[in-house]
């Protein structure tokens, strides 16, 4: 077993405090990975304070890691010493079931097995990346092109990758209109990959506040959800919409927004059921779509994506002790427009 330093939460209730904890003995298929840089998502938060079922503790999330290759398991051919690495949402699958074996592990019909909170094949829970190093087998480890900075490439793991697939999914490119709802972590990340696929890109967000820097990531338009006539301008308009809001929304008045065969995909989930009048999808033959993440296949092909196109999240890095503040401040939507933590300050 190694000791390694980390932030975990010791309750649902309680701030994260720096404390240490263990990371198995490398097996022949496994990397052990020094972390440089981890970002953090809405998902650590809502989990750490138990708001999405009972977990573990005490736990240390975190699911957007990057860091080098420090050692490699007798076996592992695809990583070597000094590589540039990153983990993202999960870190092991049964890779038998028809799902994983068509490269979308995300979709493991057992159950992919996640960064944190989850209980992997050897029995022990998951850690995340709020800490020095982790260990995960070769399969599960993304190659980070080095073009892409440290920091910056934290949150393609986690942010990066949840709207890539979709809108490589339903083929978001040249002649396309999509909008992508809510400008925060994942929608910056969706407005520039968007943009960067040729498609004509609107942001949708509560208030215009934002939207010198939406223009900025490269959207063409920029409407007000707050303003009851962006409803009326832009009905029939998108042939996709990526939803990464997670507050309830009036799925009515979106779905009005789609065009002949258009699709609202959600990568963000408000708590409670959704009801939708289903005449508004007969309308224009529209579907309503669910995603998470992509498999570790499109994650690899996001990171190159995003490489060869020179993007990258607009990041704030923060120390190991700023993190509980962080938390407030991603709470309050107060953030541009993901915080990662520097990992050299916990060693
Ligand atoms: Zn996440
Ligand atoms: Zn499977």
């Amino acid at each position: 077993m190694l000791t390694v330093n980390a932030i975990a939460a010791p309750s649902a209730t309680e701030p994260l405090v720096r404390t240490t904890i263990e990371r198995r003995d490398l097996g022949p298929r496994d990397v052990l990975i020094e972390i440089t840089y981890a970002g953090i998502c809405h998902s650590d938060i809502h989990t750490v304070r138990g708001e999405w079922g009972k977990v573990p503790y005490p736990l240390t999330v975190g699911h957007e890691i990057v860091g080098h290759v420090t050692e490699v398991g007798a076996e592992v051919t695809r990583h070597a010493v000094g590589d540039r690495v990153g983990v993202g949402c999960m870190v092991n699958s049964c890779r038998e079931c028809e799902n994983c074996k068509a490269g979308m592990e995300q979709y493991c019909l057992d159950g992919n097995t996640g960064t944190y909170a989850a209980v992997d094949k050897d029995g022990t829970v998951t850690q995340g990346g709020y800490s020095t190093h982790i260990v995960v087998v070769e399969d599960f480890v993304l190659r980070v092109p080095e073009s892409i900075p440290h920091e910056a490439a934290a949150p393609l793991l986690c942010a990066g990758i949840t709207t890539y697939s979709p809108l490589a999914h339903w083929k978001a490119g040249p002649g396309k209109k999509v909008a992508v709802v809510g400008l925060g972590g994942l929608g910056h990340m969706g407005v520039k990959i968007a943009v960067a696929m040729g498609a004509e890109v609107t942001v949708l967000s509560q208030t215009l506040s934002k939207k010198d820097e939406g223009l900025a990531f490269g959207a063409q338009h920029y409407h007000a959800t707050g303003d009851p006539a962006t409803f009326e301008t832009l009905k029939n308009t998108f042939d996709l919409i990526i939803n990464t809001v997670s507050a309830p929304i009036d799925m009515g008045a979106y779905l009005s927004l789609l065009r002949l065969d258009g699709t609202f995909v959600s990568v963000g989930a408000p708590p409670e059921p959704l009801p939708i009048q289903v005449f508004t999808l007969f309308n224009n033959r529209r579907s309503f779509a669910g995603s998470s993440i992509g498999g570790i296949a499109e994650t690899q092909e996001m990171l190159d994506f995003c490489a060869e196109r020179g993007i990258a999240p607009q990041v704030e890095v923060i120390s190991a002790d700023e993190v509980n503040d962080a938390y407030e401040r991603v709470l309050k939507s107060d953030v541009r427009y993901r915080f990662v933590i520097d990992i050299a300050s916990l060693r």
